[in-house]
């Protein structure tokens, strides 16, 4: 089990999780390379100790508490948070495309403000 960033972190991306993460499992952080490149943070889910303390930090709702937790609408990212890794350019390039084709395929959410987008999660 692993905490799950989705899409409200697109847009928004402010870090606030990385901040208050106790074992450093949520990457690109604001001081490597990959922070320009990617749309979004992502978890590792082998280092993720569950405490959930980057819920209540997410201003946008982003992050689900589990993968069973992830709405449907969502579950695609499950698999970008799971082979993102730091420093490895081809789990961003395959991160990323993940996360390109959600946007893609979810155009009207996405339209939506990133602090509204939690909302429709559920429909
Ligand atoms: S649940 Fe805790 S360990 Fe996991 S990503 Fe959030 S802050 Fe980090
Ligand atoms: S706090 Fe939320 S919006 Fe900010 S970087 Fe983390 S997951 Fe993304």
């Amino acid at each position: 089990m692993a905490f799950v960033i989705t899409d409200p972190c697109i847009g928004t991306k402010d870090s606030a999780c990385v901040d208050v993460c106790p074992v450093d499992c949520i990457h690109p952080r604001k001081d490597e390379p990959e922070f320009a490149q990617t749309s979004m943070l992502y978890i590792h889910p082998d280092e993720c100790i569950d405490c959930g303390a980057c819920v209540p930090a997410c201003p946008v709702a982003a992050i689900y508490d589990s993968p069973e937790s992830t709405p449907a609408s969502q579950k695609d990212l499950i698999d970008a948070n799971s082979v993102y890794r730091a420093g490895d350019a081809g789990a961003v390039t395959q991160a990323e495309a993940i996360v390109a084709a959600h946007v893609a395929a979810n155009a009207e959410l996405m339209g939506v403000a990133p602090a509204e987008r939690a909302a429709g999660h559920a429909k």
